[in-house]
This record gives C-alpha cells, sequence and structure tokens, in this order.
C-alpha cells in the first residue's frame, strides 16, 4: 500500500506488539493463519471480474478479501477465517477504554481515519469511533443476539450474517457522538457530527456505505454511522455520482447490482 510510505504519520499501535492484551474472539483456526495478501496492490479490472468462488453450500465467497475496494455484501461473503494481517488501533477518541478488536483498522484505513478526525476537530466537531474490525465469530454472535431480540427477519434489515459484514474487512468504522449518547441511531446523521461526515467523508477516503435511499441496492437501511474506506479516489467519485458500491461495481465491471 503506497500511502503507508508516510508511515511516519501513522500513530496508531500495532496490535501485535502493544501487548495490550485485547480480547480475542475464539478463533477455531488459530493452527493455520489465512492466507492475506494485504502488501499486493488491487487485482486489476478485469481480475476484479473474477473474485468469488462457490463454497460447498453455494454461496460466493470473495478470493480478494485483503484488497482495499472488496466488495462484502448479503451476496459476497468474507472467507470465515479471514482476519487481515495489518490491524492497528487509530489514535481518536473511542466512547470506552477497554483494549478491544473493535478499536483496530487496516492501517491505511487507520491513517485516514486519524485525518479525518483531525479534519473534523478542526471544524470544531467532536466525532467518537465505536467500532472497526469485527471477527467472523463476533460477527455471528451479533446477529444471532439480534434474531433473539426482533426476529429473523429484521435482524436480516439491520445487522450483517457472519461473513456478510465490512467490518470483517478492517476497512469500516462506525463513528457516534455524544448527542446521540454514543449509539449508533439514524438520529445522529442529523447532529452536526454526521452532517459533516455526510459532508466530507470522501475527502478522506471514506463513504458513507448505507445511504438512505439505496436500501434496494444495498440490502441494508440507512446507516449515518457507518463508514467505508475505499481510498480518495474511488471515495470521491461515489460522492460526486451519488453511488454505493454495488453501483460503482455494475457501472464499471458489470456486476454488483441484483
Ligand atoms: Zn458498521
Amino acid at each position: 500500500m503506497a500511502s503507508l510510505a508516510g508511515a511516519g504519520l501513522l500513530t496508531a499501535s500495532v496490535i501485535w506488539l502493544s501487548g495490550g492484551a485485547p480480547v480475542w474472539p475464539k478463533q477455531s483456526n488459530l493452527q493455520t493463519p489465512p492466507p492475506v495478501a494485504s502488501d499486493k496492490p488491487d487485482p486489476s479490472p478485469l481480475t476484479f471480474k473474477n473474485t468469488t468462488r462457490v463454497d460447498e453450500e453455494g454461496r460466493q465467497i470473495v478470493t480478494n478479501p485483503a484488497a482495499v475496494l472488496v466488495l462484502v455484501n448479503k451476496t459476497r461473503r468474507l472467507p470465515p477465517d479471514f482476519v487481515p494481517e495489518d490491524l492497528v488501533a487509530p489514535q481518536v477518541p473511542f466512547p470506552f477504554t477497554a483494549h478491544e478488536p473493535r478499536r483496530f483498522m487496516r492501517a491505511e484505513a487507520a491513517l485516514a481515519l486519524e485525518k479525518l478526525f483531525a479534519g473534523a476537530e478542526a471544524d470544531g466537531l467532536r466525532p467518537y469511533a465505536l467500532s472497526g474490525f469485527r471477527a467472523f465469530e463476533r460477527q455471528y454472535a451479533i446477529f444471532a443476539a439480534q434474531v433473539q431480540r426482533v426476529g429473523e427477519a429484521e435482524a436480516n434489515r439491520t445487522v450483517a450474517r457472519a461473513g456478510q459484514s465490512e467490518h470483517q474487512t478492517g476497512l469500516a468504522m462506525d463513528i457516534t457522538s455524544r448527542e446521540v449518547g454514543f449509539t449508533l441511531t439514524v438520529d445522529f446523521g442529523a447532529t452536526p457530527e454526521g452532517k459533516w461526515l455526510a459532508a466530507n467523508a470522501h475527502r478522506f477516503g471514506f463513504i458513507i456505505r448505507y445511504p438512505e435511499g439505496k436500501e434496494h441496492i444495498t440490502g441494508y437501511s440507512y446507516e449515518p454511522w457507518h463508514i467505508r474506506y475505499v481510498g480518495a479516489e474511488i471515495a470521491q467519485y461515489l460522492f460526486t455520482h451519488s453511488l454505493t458500491l454495488e453501483e460503482y461495481f455494475q457501472q464499471k465491471y458489470g456486476f454488483g447490482v441484483d
């Protein structure tokens, strides 16, 4: 990742070396670390067409989970054993003190998030990061808990199933503020921090991944708090043209919108 050439700016700490003893979710395959390729550039446009395989149960599994532009959604799942190899904790405010995996993002995204927060704070705002990386097993537990609470149909509209969450890529972060009680709520979109995020996230390489009015395309209801790192160039393009990541892939590669 070329942008890491300026790694001197990255104040985040590498989790494996931090000694912070993060509460790591149970891994079923600790003996066999997943193959990751974050040091490789994204596939060429042509190879983007062949970035899934079909598993034994007929589901599409992405084959480029470490690509910055990886497209993950309800029809394109991450491999259960995928964990990014360059997770770090961005030095931004969180409304909790514990050292947990949800602080982490991939290095390039973490650096961009620090710049985004610096930009927001320069404009007098006070966003907080709430939830970044989430392992497959953790997402499984969250979905199961939500089914218990609201039933499967509603859970499917609002919470990702294991393997279908962008949080497993290490490229997503949920943002909140004091005004909404540090929760994840649609009301965040109407707060100064939420409005700033919608208007400025692209300047730092992030998109509002699940915008209002695109539910039928993304498969998720409006989430003004969920930002996804895609890099500055693509983020600017999606912002200018009001496109979701699915629509971008459809437009550029001929798949993405089902
Ligand atoms: Zn999220």
